[in-house]
């Protein structure tokens, strides 16, 4: 057994490390006071990261990326989301949303996204699943219920489809070039076997823009509603078989778990860091607070947390670049690497006592970014709920 980074990904990792204090961290917390409702979308930043590598990193070599591996893809977003898990997240989700395409798209398909993706530092994906209806409905099988799950209809019309519905909290709605829509072509059967996915590229006659939806945290990431207005899609758009959508996925969604896994440890490593910096800096008692046995023990429970949080991380990724990944394992990790990021956040507030919840202090924002993971890449019941028939 070898914990032992290559080369390669310890370069990438110093390169992630250096981006993301030297820039994206202040100029992220610029962004983040601008008002509510205000565009706060990192597109500077994120053009940058895209020079440097990050935008083309997670897309396969066969596909014109740069084909890292899961493992060397958890590495980086790590890092980059201690800096700002915000414009991490915009690197990962796309690589997640060409991940799902490669899974389930003709070369056809794929030749009308990834090359003009590859071309274009602010070409965003957009993965549109939850509903105002459907959430946590859109991942777990309700077998005997075919009134949960997508609602948004797609009805066959001539050679194409006619899409009327709507979706909520999608990730860079108002930014991605292409999206992936999962709507329902059979209402009548439980929605793993009634669901199609297809291919949108805005701007689309009938489809619109919805609200921008003001969250606490990772503030610049942004969610938007979508709306569906009879808009027509050609079957030439369809990806896969009419209704064999979820089947499809299957082989991805350990890719997407780990995703939201390693941008929950590179937010926990920043909280514990801040706590870190602190503990030996702020002065009670006559000495440095980490000096402070209860203080100490602390600062060793979080150390301790973060590093079994990245072992498993590590172990759930290698696993999927060996071939071997189970379920199981990845979305045991998520849970445990959520619990693990808001104990760390919540101390950290703690640790750094009042001054904890100034606004002008960064350990609140971190707080505010802590509990959007619960919800990103499944929420721990429904990742305990898929797990446990692994068992
Ligand atoms: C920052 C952010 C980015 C997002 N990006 C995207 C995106 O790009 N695309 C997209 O499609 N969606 C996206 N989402 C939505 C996200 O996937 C959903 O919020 C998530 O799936 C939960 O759905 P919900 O919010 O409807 O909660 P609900 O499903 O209503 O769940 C509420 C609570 O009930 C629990 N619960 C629900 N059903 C069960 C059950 N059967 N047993 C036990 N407990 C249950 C849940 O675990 C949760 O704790 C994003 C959300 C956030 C916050």
């Amino acid at each position: 057994m070898d914990f032992e980074l290559s080369e390669e990904q310890k370069s990438l990792q110093l390169l992630a490390r250096k981006f993301a204090m030297e820039e994206m961290l202040p100029e992220v917390a610029e962004l983040e006071k601008r008002p509510d409702g205000e565009d706060k979308f990192p597109y500077d930043l994120v053009k940058r990261g895209a020079a440097l590598g990050f935008h083309s990193l997670g897309v396969p070599e066969a596909h014109g990326g740069d084909g890292a591996s899961v493992l060397t893809q958890c590495v980086v977003v790590e890092e980059l989301s201690t800096g700002s898990p915000a414009v991490s997240k915009v690197y990962s989700h796309n690589w997640k949303g060409i991940a799902g395409l490669i899974a389930v798209a003709t070369p056809e398909q794929l030749a009308r996204v990834i090359p003009a993706y590859l071309e274009d530092p602010l070409y965003c994906i957009g993965i549109a699943i939850t509903e105002p209806g459907a959430g946590s409905d859109n991942a777990l099988p309700f077998d005997a219920d075919p009134a949960a799950g997508p609602a948004l209809s797609a009805v066959r019309d001539g050679d194409s489809y006619v899409l009327n519905g709507m979706k909520q909290f999608i990730a860079m709605g108002a930014q991605a070039k292409y999206v992936t829509a999962f709507a329902r072509t059979d209402r009548s059967v439980p929605w793993t076997k009634g669901v199609t996915g297809f291919m949108i590229f805005p701007p689309h006659e009938g489809f619109e823009v919805g609200r921008l939806h003001d969250k606490v945290g990772l503030r610049c990431y942004p969610q938007h509603d979508l709306i569906f207005r009879d808009v027509r899609v050609p079957v030439e758009d369809r990806l896969g078989e009419e209704d064999r959508f979820q089947e499809g996925r299957k082989s991805v969604v350990n890719v997407g778990t780990v995703e939201a896994t390693a941008t929950s440890l590179g937010i926990a490593r920043r909280a514990y860091d801040l706590a870190l910096s602190y503990a030996r800096e702020r002065v009670q008692g006559g000495k440095p607070i980490i000096e402070h046995d209860l203080i100490g023990a602390l600062l060793l429970e979080m150390f301790t947390r973060l590093e079994a949080a990245r072992t498993l991380l590590w172990r759930a990724a290698w696993s999927i670049d060996e071939g071997v990944s189970d379920q199981k394992l990845a979305r045991a990790t998520k849970v445990l690497a959520v619990e693990t990021l808001n104990y760390m956040a919540t101390r950290a507030v703690e640790i750094w006592g009042g001054m904890g919840v100034m606004k002008d202090a960064p350990v609140e924002k971190v707080y505010r970014d802590a509990i959007q993971l619960y919800h990103m890449g499944n929420t721990n019941q429904v990742n305990v709920l898929k797990a446990l028939p692994h068992l």
